[in-house]
């Protein structure tokens, strides 16, 4: 097979992305079950899905860069609209379906490829430990100081004014938390939860009896609770997923308690030293030699491990914490001081080798680099195409769905995206999309159909 650029085999890829997503992903009939609110629509709703999932996936940047192709044959027939009429619709009724759009039945398009993957064996052997990972984290995509929305959460932010005097003003946020499936070869978006702000949080009961109050919650939503909602929904959607992996922020006895009562293993990253179950660890280091040093040539590093087993000294949490230390020096750059890492762990993921949970730690920085830059770097999603609750999270998710497709599809058919390839991946992604473009410019809007 001729490579062409990025080491990216033949031609063809949108064509052979579009039949893989039918055949093995069923997506035209996950697309096809999307439904809205709007009454008697005259576009229907699964064709604005799948607009939607392609400007995702060919990373059109916003809906003016869209309309002009809402009216191009090729683009028609890669949606599987009708070639026949002058134009599908205007970039508003996109954005008035989006609004409208059933979230449950846009979520399910994500669902069933990860399930179908699972079925496939994609995951069958898992990472370390042979355990499937999942990494969860905040991501923020935009603010604005102007335009707000139902679900906008707000915060107080200083600012330079024209005289040079500090002036506070109020911005507007949109925070999620983001559950991330994690390995070596790949990293694929499992699901989202919304923060909610303070007027969109559930009233509480507190107190018992006659003297019970409802209480209306006075400030918007913490990570952890949206997280802890999000890690219960990933757990009753993909129960093979054996363990959660997360910054400091979770390092703390309610969220341990979560995750052991849904059956699940913690790699939690751990930085507070006065902190139990860290401060007792600690203590019982002070004077220890490592309890391990391994070499990574491949790597070039050295790493020296303490451990540490059975801790109890979390009073908010009934059970044994794992604590793992782990120390890198760089073989190159001796002269530098090694980087120092505290884990606690709890549940499957305590049958790991210490540098295993070290090596699971550090993974989680692909939430941060490989997800969150590239999304904001390559994929649109910090343009707000739309503000509005509802319409926010269907292009999210239709937008993520066409993130694990191609993800999934390079992996598969064309094995170059691999840890292998380091820093290229994101270029080698954004290579494939331009091809894939070029090939949508040259097809004549009927050849896409091929299941
Ligand atoms: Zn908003």
């Amino acid at each position: 097979m001729a490579l062409v650029g990025d080491g990216i085999p033949g031609r063809g890829h949108l064509r052979r992305l579009v039949a893989h997503g039918r055949k093995v992903f069923g997506l035209g009939v996950w697309l096809g079950r999307v439904t809205d609110s709007r009454r008697a629509p005259r576009t229907a709703a699964r064709l604005i899905a799948t607009t939607v999932f392609y400007t995702g996936l060919l990373r059109i940047r916003s809906f003016n860069a869209l309309e002009p192709r809402l009216g191009e044959k090729p683009f028609l027939g890669l949606v599987g609209a009708r070639l026949d009429q002058e134009r599908l619709c205007s970039v508003d009724t996109v954005g008035r379906c989006l609004c409208r759009m059933d979230p449950s039945s846009v979520r399910a398009v994500v669902i069933a490829m990860l399930a179908k993957a699972e079925r496939n064996k994609v995951f069958r052997e898992g990472w370390h430990g042979a355990l499937r990972y999942v990494a969860i984290d905040g991501w923020e995509p935009f603010c604005s100081r102007h335009r707000h929305c139902p679900e906008c959460l707000v915060r107080r932010v200083k600012v330079k004014a024209k005289d040079d005097s500090v002036v506070e003003v109020l911005e507007y946020y949109h925070r999620y938390a983001v559950a991330l499936l994690i390995d070596e070869r790949f990293d694929l978006v499992v699901d989202i939860e919304p923060l909610l702000p303070k007027d969109l949080r559930p009233v509480c009961v507190k107190g018992k009896g006659p003297t019970a109050r409802l209480v209306k919650a006075c400030l918007d939503e913490g990570e952890q609770t949206a997280a802890t909602r999000l890690l219960k929904r990933v757990h009753e959607t993909f129960g093979w997923i054996d363990v959660v992996v997360t910054d400091a922020l979770y390092a703390n006895g309610p969220f341990l308690t979560t995750v052991e009562a849904l059956g699940m293993g913690a790699v939690v990253v751990a930085r507070k030293e006065t902190d139990e179950p860290l401060r007792e660890a600690l203590h019982q280091w002070a004077d220890q030699a490592p309890h391990r040093v391994v070499e990574d040539a491949k790597a070039r590093e050295r790493i020296a491990l303490w451990d540490c087993r059975d801790i109890e000294t979390l009073m908010s949490y009934q059970g044994k914490i794992r604590c793992v230390r782990g120390s890198v020096t760089r073989l190159n750059r001796p002269e530098e001081d090694p980087s120092t890492w505290c884990m606690l762990v709890t549940g499957q993921a305590t049958r790991l080798a210490p540098e295993k949970v070290l090596a699971v730690a550090r993974a989680r920085w692909h939430i941060e680099n490989t997800a969150f830059h590239q999304w904001t770097t390559r994929w649109a999603l910090a343009h707000v195409f739309r503000h509005h609750p509802q319409a926010l999270r269907s292009l999210f998710w239709l937008f993520f769905a066409a993130y694990n497709l191609l993800t999934l599809f390079q992996y598969l058919h064309l094995r170059s995206y691999g840890r292998d390839c380091g820093k290229g991946v994101t270029r080698t992604l954004s290579r494939l999309v331009d091809l894939m473009l070029d090939e949508l410019a040259r097809s004549t809007g009927l050849d896409w159909d091929t299941s």
